[in-house]
């Protein structure tokens, strides 16, 4: 992926125009945009890559160097290694969303206000019984979220008093430079704001919010699993205009007793006495929503398993439902009374095997052994 050539990475001509390559770059930045394939790796080094093609060929002069010298000219010469490749998945989408606005019509990943002193996402960890995760449920839980400081209007300074960046003089960026090139950051000390504290809110101590307790009660849909992750929407922080931002749910489902859960597919161990293994026995098993029965066999071994399609868990995407697989288990006793001692010994006498090994039997078993190693 990394000597991909840009123009290609794009689906552009090489003389194609700015419109152009904007047109390619937001079709291909959108598909593979982190907010549409969550937990998807290969959509977000695509989603890197076209922003590297994208960041070049969109810069007039970064695009003559490429077009002359090819990626190398951009890499600053000998030995340097530019700021290209493994970019910054938080600088790339600041750009994104610089250029497109909010989330690029996502409804708003990181849309920075650089007078937003917050994330408006946020984001947490949910706990869930088997059942509620497997069912889906309408969750209640308590969150907290942030609020701007009603007294510094969420600046974070005293009574909303603000003084020009020392550290960009009010530019709100700074000038990098890389290689052949220089490009403008966001100013680290006040964020793009061009303005910085001058003395800090009491109220909030400079943060610029203050964090509210909400009850919510949230539609969990059957099949989640853990880490799986929920988009709430409108349950994040609360600007100080008012709006609020996503809530993103990352759930925790906690393990049952009884069954063993694999993806869509549901385990369950049966225990079988051992002569119900070899008698053969019909047993009720419980399923994630009643029981079945299982017929078994004279001479059902151990480990054995028995699949019941459909039985699993429903698939979080499709409906689907997964499979049901019921593994044997053979018990054995590890003490006998006399009695059971007794009748364990009619019964292998009834299948001519002496309780103590004939003489012969020994000795050609012994054989058998020694001959492995000859
Ligand atoms: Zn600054
Ligand atoms: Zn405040």
């Amino acid at each position: 992926m990394k000597d991909l050539d840009y123009y290609e990475v794009l689906e552009v001509s090489r003389d194609c125009n700015a419109s152009t390559l904007k047109k390619a770059y937001r079709k291909l930045a959108m598909k593979y945009h982190p907010d549409r394939n969550p937990d998807n790796k290969e959509a977000e080094d695509n989603f890197k890559v076209v922003n590297e093609a994208y960041q070049v060929l969109s810069d007039e002069s970064k695009r003559a160097i490429y077009d002359q010298y090819g990626k190398a000219g951009l890499e600053g010469g000998a030995g340097g290694h530019g700021g290209f490749g493994g970019g910054n998945m938080d600088d790339i989408m600041d750009m994104f969303n610089s250029m497109f606005g909010g989330g690029g019509g996502f409804g708003g990943r990181s849309q920075r206000d650089p007078n937003q002193k917050y994330s408006l996402d946020s984001e947490i960890e949910l706990n869930l019984a088997f059942n509620e995760a497997i069912f889906g449920c309408d969750k209640e839980f308590n969150i907290k979220y942030k609020t701007a400081c009603d007294d510094c209007g969420g600046s974070g300074a005293k009574d909303g008093k603000m003084t020009t960046c020392d550290y960009c003089n009010g530019q709100g960026q700074v000038v990098m430079k890389q290689g052949f090139m220089s490009f403008a950051q966001e100013c680290p000390k006040c964020h793009g704001a061009g303005q910085s504290i001058k003395e800090k809110c009491n109220s909030c101590k400079g943060k610029g919010f203050k964090e509210k307790d909400e009850t919510i009660t949230i539609k969990i849909p059957a099949g989640v699993d853990s880490g799986n992750r929920l988009r709430a929407q409108g349950y994040g922080n609360e600007s100080k205009n008012g709006r609020r931002g996503d809530l993103y749910i990352i759930f925790n489902v906690t393990e049952d007793e009884h069954f063993i859960r694999n993806g869509n597919d549901i385990y369950i161990e049966v225990p079988l006495f051992f002569t119900q293994a070899i008698l053969g026995a019909k047993i009720k098993i419980p399923t994630l929503d009643g029981e079945e029965e299982l017929n078994l066999k004279i001479g059902t071994k151990d480990k054995e398993q028995v699949i019941f399609s459909g039985k699993g868990v429903a698939d979080v995407q499709t409906g689907r439902k997964g499979r049901l697989i019921a593994q044997i288990k053979i018990i054995k006793p590890t003490t006998l009374t006399i009695e059971q001692e007794n009748l364990l010994l009619e019964l292998q006498e009834s299948f001519g095997i002496e309780s103590t090994p004939h003489k012969s039997i020994l000795d050609s078993t012994f054989d058998r052994v020694k001959s492995w190693f000859k």
